[in-house]
């Protein structure tokens, strides 16, 4: 996380594109996928990456703002992305939230085809729900409203699957919804390839109250950590600021 810069777009905008190289370099982003942070000063305003720019080289300059109240998008640039509603609808809904992700990761869609519930069954899934709410709906979220039903169907849980089109993941900070798109798809590898396998055991909650008890702040920090240094030792954060 970079300290050295000031401006806001320069701050967020570095925050985003790291996000976003992160999580394309862990296979989990492709091509259409983003992540909003919220404005720390202004906790009406949310950072997200443009419609456009390519998720695999994406700069601060490919960060736009959006005013969470009116939808529109704040100063020039690119025009934001049309699922821009996801993210607005959920951090208008959650004060809890501090950054939302969103891609269309294989293996978690390869479940909802098959009418399968994510659950949590490794580690890695700690921080999902006994059973992940999913919007038995493939189209994009691309209107006002669809955002709103997103945000409700997401309720208070950490994630909610979009039958045949992806997944979506809220944090308190942008570390914290970034790793767990990451770690999301990880353990619904391990689900698709149980299920191949037998009947998937589901953590207890007992277990995942242990677990989550134990995946703290600093946690979170590892996990970013990794796979930023995962991401840099591949080249996948060239022409970003090194932090
Ligand atoms: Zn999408």
């Amino acid at each position: 996380m970079t300290t050295t810069t000031t401006s806001p777009q320069a701050r967020y905008g570095d925050l985003v594109a790291r996000s976003i190289r992160i999580i394309n370099a862990a296979g989990v982003m492709q091509k259409s996928g983003h992540v909003a942070i919220r404005d720390a000063d202004d906790p009406n305003v949310m950072w997200i990456n443009s419609r456009k720019a390519s998720r695999s080289t994406l700069t601060a300059a490919d960060v736009v703002a959006v005013d969470l109240r009116t939808g529109e998008q704040i100063g020039r640039g690119d025009e934001p992305p049309s699922e821009l509603h996801i993210h607005r609808e959920i951090l208008r809904a959650r004060p809890d939230v501090g950054a939302v992700a969103h891609s269309h990761p294989k293996y978690v869609v390869a479940l909802s085809v098959a009418g399968h519930t994510l659950v949590p069954v490794t580690v890695d899934g700690q921080f999902l729900p006994l059973k992940t709410p999913m919007l038995d709906d493939a189209r994009l979220i691309n209107s006002e409203e669809r955002g709103a039903l997103v945000a409700r169907t997401l309720g208070d849980a950490s994630a909610v699957v979009l039958r045949g089109h992806g997944l979506i993941v809220v944090g308190r900070n942008v570390e914290e919804a970034t790793t767990r798109l990451i770690l999301a798809e990880s353990n619904a590898w391990t689900q698709y390839t149980a299920s191949a396998l037998g009947e998937p055991r589901v953590l207890r909650p007992d277990e995942l109250v242990d677990l989550n008890h134990s995946y703290d702040e600093k946690a979170v920090r590892k996990s970013w950590h990794y796979e930023e240094e995962t991401a840099r030792r591949a080249g996948a954060l060239d022409g970003l600021e090194h932090p």
